[in-house]
């Protein structure tokens, strides 16, 4: 048990405490405890996560990197892996709040669109009578007090509380996704849900293309399929051969990442400049997009009708 130095437990008190951190902030601080570049380094850095989780592995906790589905990015964080949602949580949060908690996170996971987000409006009204405890669930009529007396006003201060804790996320177009912290800690979730892996990483894909083919399941993330069509252009579905959808994810989404990369590069200052730069190009693209897609709502809706139809066989 001994086998940490000084070094392992600044970073693994940095993630507790500052964590989740994005990528090129846990590096630079490993670099300020270990002198190494993990780009250069990448053994030393993997041999330090690893010594790290051998360890945290006594106490449930675990070193993780996941990406943020919603830009990309790489996250590190220290997570529980005891998978109950109480402790996942801590005590901060109150029995109702969690069950609020739940049903948000099963709305965005479960959607069979994987758009990774529902509406604030949705999200207010979630049921908390869908998430009685299965103790309780056998005998009707057994809503606890607290849940049925869950003001809307309740609800939206857990949201805010939610979002500002990193357990969910307020999206581009103000909608609510999953946080970073549901993202790193609720993988086994994901798994024991069926919620459908990204083909290429095989991480859930809670926001994520899907084939156009309407028998099929697989969906992608757009930042794997990026790196696919990096290195082809002729990308087919892997599960029914079918061609994938590039569409406007090749020319546009290539000026985004480049935009993402250069903004890294930036002071804090200048990158808010440029992301309301971005905003309004993205929003005047948004309703070209907009006007395109009503053009083919007949087919789109049919595929909604569809999937909506796919999702009823499942639960039937
Ligand atoms: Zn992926
Ligand atoms: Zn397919």
């Amino acid at each position: 048990m001994a086998s940490l130095s000084w070094k392992h437990h600044t970073l693994i008190q940095t993630l507790i405490s500052r964590g989740p951190l994005k990528e090129k902030e846990f590096h630079s601080i490993f670099t300020g405890v270990t002198g190494r570049n993990p780009g250069d380094a990448k053994k030393i850095f993997d041999k330090y996560l690893l010594e790290i989780n051998k360890e945290l592995s006594y106490v449930h906790f675990e070193l993780r990197a996941c990406r943020d589905q919603y830009d990309g990015h790489v996250c590190y964080g220290v997570v529980n892996t005891v998978s109950d949602d109480q402790s996942k949580l801590g005590t901060k949060y109150s029995v109702p709040q969690i069950a609020f908690f739940k049903g948000i996170i099963e709305a965005i996971a479960q959607d069979e669109a994987a758009q990774g987000c529902i509406s604030g409006f949705d999200a207010l009204n979630i049921r908390l009578e869908n998430q009685v405890p299965s103790e309780a669930s056998s005998s009707q009529q057994q809503v606890p007090p607290a849940f049925k007396n869950f003001s809307m006003s309740q609800k939206d201060k857990t949201l805010e509380e939610l979002v500002k804790d990193n357990w969910l996320c307020r999206t581009r177009d103000g909608n609510i996704g999953l946080g970073i912290r549901s993202l790193l800690d609720l993988r086994s979730w994901f798994r024991n849900n069926g919620v459908p892996s990204c083909e290429v990483c095989n991480e859930a894909g809670v926001k994520a293309d899907l084939c156009s083919n309407e028998g099929c399941t697989v969906r992608i993330h757009k930042y794997c399929l990026k790196n696919l069509l990096s290195q082809r252009d002729d990308k087919v579905c892997s599960g029914c051969g079918k061609p994938w959808p590039l569409g406007r994810v090749t020319k546009e989404e290539a000026v985004e990442a480049a935009v993402n990369d250069d903004e890294e590069e930036e002071t804090d200052a200048q990158a808010t400049a440029l992301r309301s730069k971005k905003r309004k190009n993205r929003s005047h693209r948004d309703s070209a997009e907009n006007v395109s897609s009503q053009a083919s709502l007949a087919s789109s809706s049919g595929i909604t009708r569809r999937r909506v139809t796919r999702s009823a066989a499942h639960l039937s």
